[in-house]
């Protein structure tokens, strides 16, 4: 008796892999439904299948070791599926931490920040500006800000290879 698939791979339901531009049913693994997180549909199987990435279009292929994992270490919710490359991911990870340093460093720098720790504001928050074209006024402003402080703090002969930190 078949239920939601334990049978055979091919008859899992669709929903778990509906992005998915190719299913390698090949590959399938067995799933341990007591290790995932599900109300009433586990999945039984893993399954060798490829993506394409939303952010910058590429295929990938999220594979049957991957969501063991995903599913049974991470313990992510049965029905999700990445939306994601590897790369991408890792890209997204690293704007998030960006992120989190510019809030725990901002304000700081803002009362009696160094030449120095204002200038990482303003990298950080290009880089973020490059990231997502558009920011919360209060960051842009914060940039210019510091632009314009940095600049009238700057060496005369302002030579951009000097850091010197000092007044
Ligand atoms: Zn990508």
């Amino acid at each position: 008796m078949d239920i939601f698939g334990n049978s055979h791979p091919k008859k899992m339901p669709q929903h778990f892999f509906f992005a998915a531009l190719a299913i390698h049913h090949e590959t399938a693994v067995r799933g341990n439904v007591e290790k995932q997180n599900y109300s009433v549909c586990p999945r039984h199987w893993y399954i060798d299948a490829d993506f394409k990435c939303e952010r910058c279009g590429q295929e990938f292929t999220w594979t049957a070791k991957e969501q063991k994992a995903w599913f049974e270490d991470y313990f992510f919710w049965v029905d999700s599926q990445p939306r994601h490359c590897a790369k991408c991911r890792g890209e997204i990870r690293r704007l998030v931490e960006l992120r989190k340093e510019y809030d725990a460093t901002v304000a700081a720098a803002r009362h009696h920040g160094t030449t120095e720790q204002k200038r990482q504001i303003i990298e950080i928050v290009s880089e973020l500006q490059q990231a997502f074209g558009q920011l919360p006024e209060k960051m842009t402003e914060t940039k210019r800000l510091f632009e314009h402080q940095t600049r009238s703090q700057a060496e005369p002969d302002g030579a951009g290879n000097s850091h010197r930190a000092g007044q």
